[in-house]
């Protein structure tokens, strides 16, 4: 078992910024530049009237900057709706990743072991400490951390002297990591946990709910999201003093005195007021929305189950929330490519987008170690997320299935 550092690819590198500066603020995707834009998204937010209401409610109150009541019944709800005892909410997902590591004292003299198959959000959270992250390969049916890879990995990490500030497992694209494996090696290694739940919330694994695992996890309510604040996020623990200190570090390191008082360098890192409750509808219409999810993933799973050389990338046996329903192609066996049923749907104005890229092939992380057997590389390049989203109606359901099946029968 090697680990090896990450190549720099010089095609990727040489694009320079104008590229990216056409006028297009999204990721150059090369298949929809022909195309119409998507009228059937990913994941496209699922409000109301009842997100409305709460907002306006909130607006009325008068509590409108920064903090207030609605925050505060925000976080109390979505402790109890996940069991654990403390909750923080956040600017982002991104900025509680980054608060729970500081917390867990993770800095510049430590690495933290990071799924090469994620967002890439979870790694420059590490970056931002001054940690560096060192990537590891996902189990080929999951997507998943490789639990098989932790426990040498770890002990390799430790016999060449590096202190391993954290484990940053993610439950990917709704579906737990392993923990029942995951965690003891974690204790035995003495290593803490940080769960990156941000796309989890919803699911469960062995009757515990994603957001409780760890000393510390992580929920994102960004755009996309199960539930969704426009922008926000949540860190979720146990540990009173890791979330008190959390609190803190997001609104500035202000101590509570009449004077303005900060021992040390914080963040501006709180959810508003105003957010937290179009967050508190959301929450109520949660297992609304994963009924729909799991519905969508039902049909898919269906739709595909004949079709030779396709398979939906697995869950855990657990609940999963199906945030996105992913397939992964055999192009030998079914006679065509991931990338040619994106064409086909992005023609018809339907959305889908490959499985992360991972992050051992970022040009941001070149040069990161990584422990990697291929399988996150497989994924990506025969994967394909599906509409998922919550808020697609009956006759946009059965567009996407006809457009699917039309693409079959060719
Ligand atoms: C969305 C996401 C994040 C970041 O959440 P933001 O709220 O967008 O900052 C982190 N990790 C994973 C796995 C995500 O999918």
């Amino acid at each position: 078992m090697v680990l090896r550092r990450t190549v720099r690819s010089c095609r990727q590198s040489r694009g320079g910024p104008l590229t990216h500066l056409s006028g297009n603020l999204s990721p150059p995707n090369p298949r929809e530049r022909t195309s119409a834009p998507p009228v059937i998204h990913l994941s496209a937010p699922d409000v109301g009237p009842l997100e409305e209401s709460y907002l306006v409610s909130a607006l009325r109150s008068g509590w409108v900057a920064p903090v207030g009541p609605e925050l505060a019944a925000f976080e109390r709800e979505i402790a109890d709706r996940v069991g654990v005892a403390h909750a923080v909410a956040l600017s982002s997902g991104t900025a509680a990743l980054h608060l729970g590591l500081l917390a867990l004292g993770v800095g510049p003299a430590h690495v933290v072991v990071v799924p090469t198959l994620t967002f890439v959000a979870t790694a420059n959270a590490v970056s931002y400490t001054g940690a560096r992250p060192v990537f590891v390969d996902c189990d080929p049916a999951t997507g998943n951390i490789d639990v098989a890879l932790l426990a040498p990995l770890l002990e390799q990490l430790r016999s060449s002297g590096r202190q391993v500030g954290a484990v940053l497992p993610v439950d990917i694209f709704g579906s737990c990591a392993d923990y029942s494996a995951l965690l003891p090696i974690c204790a035995a290694a003495g290593v803490p946990v940080v769960e990156d739940a941000a796309e989890a919330l919803g699911a469960v694994h062995r009757g515990r709910p994603a957001g409780s695992f760890g000393h510390a996890a992580v929920l994102s309510f960004n755009g996309n999201k199960i539930i969704t604040t426009s922008g926000g996020g949540m860190l979720l623990s146990d540990d009173g003093v890791l979330a008190e200190r959390v609190r803190y570090l997001s609104t500035q390191a202000r101590l509570p005195l009449p004077h303005y008082e900060h021992p040390e360098v914080g963040y501006n890192y709180r959810l508003s007021n105003l957010l937290a409750a179009v967050g508190r509808a959301q929450l109520r219409r949660l297992d609304h929305m994963v009924t729909r999810r799991r519905q969508l993933r039902k049909l898919y799973a269906d739709l595909f189950a004949a079709v030779p050389g396709v398979r939906l990338l697995a869950h855990s046996d657990d609940l999963s929330n199906c945030w996105l329903t992913c397939i992964v192609v055999d192009p030998e066996a079914a006679g065509w490519r991931a990338r040619d049923l994106a064409d086909h749907l992005a023609a018809r104005g339907i959305e889908t987008r490959p499985i992360w890229k991972p992050l051992h092939l970022q040009p941001a992380y070149a040069g990161a170690e990584a422990l990697v057997t291929g399988a996150a590389q497989h994924l990506f390049e025969n994967g394909l997320a599906l509409p998922s989203g919550s808020v697609l109606t009956e006759h946009q359901r059965a567009t996407v299935l006809t457009a699917i099946t039309a693409f079959l029968d060719n």
